[in-house]
């Protein structure tokens, strides 16, 4: 037994499933989830010594690399000063005008600690401010584990082949109605048998937890029109693609301005963060100036804010954005021509920093559906042959790869030589 293994076990007697958060435990890929120990750069290394380039990346946000030095430093100098204090601080306003300058939508931004917290208040803010009730959801967005929102839910809600949890009474989510990602029917559909009632549509506009699926169609466009005419709050859950996808975060990629935006991972450099923010006149009915409650101890933590604000600008530059989508598309062609000379019917997506696998033939994939119809056992034997040659990929068919700025082009290269083995053994099966 490894040192994983024997810590995994140990684990298991006073964690959960050992784990803190589910898809972490590697039951997706049946094996041992590896104990790491520490990360550095493009790599992580685990407690028995072994090292692996790794595209998971604390699920987005080491998008500069592992520890990267300009964070530690932020990090190290801002617990000289203390760490948390109830009260304002500088470094608040520092991260919220940051977040502002780059996405234009925002005009006033709330801290709070993670992705579920900031799409929770937005969803209620929505409702405050509409005074409507009902919702509508995406199959196969994740938007963290809102009870109203873990409907038809992705990431580890659907590996674990439950579209909901237990616990959540069905009053809770009478109000959540699913629709289709890029489908706009579906959603035609959805308002007009709830005219009047719906306060707000959250969605994903790149889905990073169903796979990798890009909106198609202008599919993004034709929701803003819809929620327009409808009076309907339309939230992007840019949590993940925020500062990911583009330069402009997925909004000003497709050129789409929600009323309220999602935001976490990056903009914590790895800490702790996570923001919702938008027009004013929305954000103002939030507590102390309006009716919506909302709160934090730890938000805006300074320590969360130093590192993310380390993060942000070393990050913000277009040239980086650039280098980041090169990377990705020369990953995900790499890997498809070994593909298609091992003749394993193979398909990706990318955009920015961010990309998908799916080990299917299919024409096009858009859908939950068709992410649904794509081959597990294919991705198990990828996902398993890669690992035992040093390669780090998601746990799990329905998530996104992420590239770092660490990414060399030797290690791509590195990656997709390793696929030679993986897509030779899924030939023979
Ligand atoms: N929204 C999206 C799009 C996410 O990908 C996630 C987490 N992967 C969340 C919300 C929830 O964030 P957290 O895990 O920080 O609560």
């Amino acid at each position: 037994m490894n040192n994983s293994e024997k810590c995994f076990q140990q684990a298991k007697l006073s964690i959960p499933g050992g784990v803190n958060s589910p898809v972490r435990s590697f039951s997706s890929v049946k094996r041992n989830p590896l104990f790491i120990d520490s990360a550095k750069g493009a790599y992580v290394f685990d407690i028995d010594g072994n090292e692996y380039i790794d595209y998971v990346g604390s699920w987005g946000p080491m998008i500069l690399g592992h520890n990267h030095p300009k964070i530690q430093e932020a990090v190290i100098n801002a617990t000289n000063k203390g760490l948390s204090f109830g009260a304002p601080t500088k470094p608040e306003i520092t991260m919220a005008e940051l977040i502002k300058k780059h996405i234009s939508s925002i005009d006033k931004v709330r801290m709070v600690n993670s992705g579920t917290e900031a799409t929770m208040s937005a969803i209620r803010l929505a409702r405050g401010y509409t005074g409507k009730s009902k919702i509508i959801k995406f199959e196969g967005c994740y938007h963290g584990h809102v009870d109203s929102l873990l409907v038809k839910a992705g990431s580890g809600a659907l590996t674990f082949g439950k579209p909901s949890s237990a616990g959540i009474p069905d009053d809770t989510t009478k109000d959540t109605l699913v629709c289709q990602f890029n489908d706009i029917k579906s959603v035609e559909q959805a308002i007009k048998n709830n005219e009047n009632e719906i306060a707000a549509l959250i969605i994903e506009p790149v889905a990073g937890n169903m796979n990798c699926i890009l909106p198609k169609d202008n599919f993004l466009k034709k929701i803003r029109e819809l929620c327009n005419l409808n009076k309907i709050i339309l939230i992007f859950d840019e949590v993940m693609t925020g500062f990911r996808v583009n330069y402009k975060s997925a909004q000003g990629y497709y050129d789409v301005q929600p009323d309220l935006t999602c935001l976490g991972k990056i903009i914590g450099g790895g800490l702790p963060a996570a923001a919702f923010g938008g027009k004013s006149e929305i954000m103002d009915m939030l507590a102390p100036n309006g009716p919506v409650y909302q709160a934090g101890t730890l938000s805006g933590n300074p320590i969360a804010m130093a590192a993310g604000t380390a993060c942000l600008q070393t990050l913000m530059n277009e040239k980086n954005f650039k280098d980041l989508d090169h990377k990705s598309k020369s990953l995900t062609s790499g890997l498809l021509t070994v593909a298609n000379d091992y003749k394993v019917p193979f398909k990706t997506s990318q955009i920015g920093g961010m990309f998908g696998l799916f080990f299917t033939n299919q024409e096009s994939i858009s859908t939950f559906k068709d992410v649904n119809q794509c081959n597990q056992e294919h991705f198990l034997k990828f996902f398993n042959e890669m690992l035992d040659q040093g390669i780090y990929l998601a746990p799990s068919s329905f998530e996104a790869g992420f590239i770092s700025l660490a990414h060399t082009q030797d290690l791509i290269e590195q990656t997709i030589n390793a696929s030679e083995t993986a897509f030779k053994e899924i030939a023979k099966v």
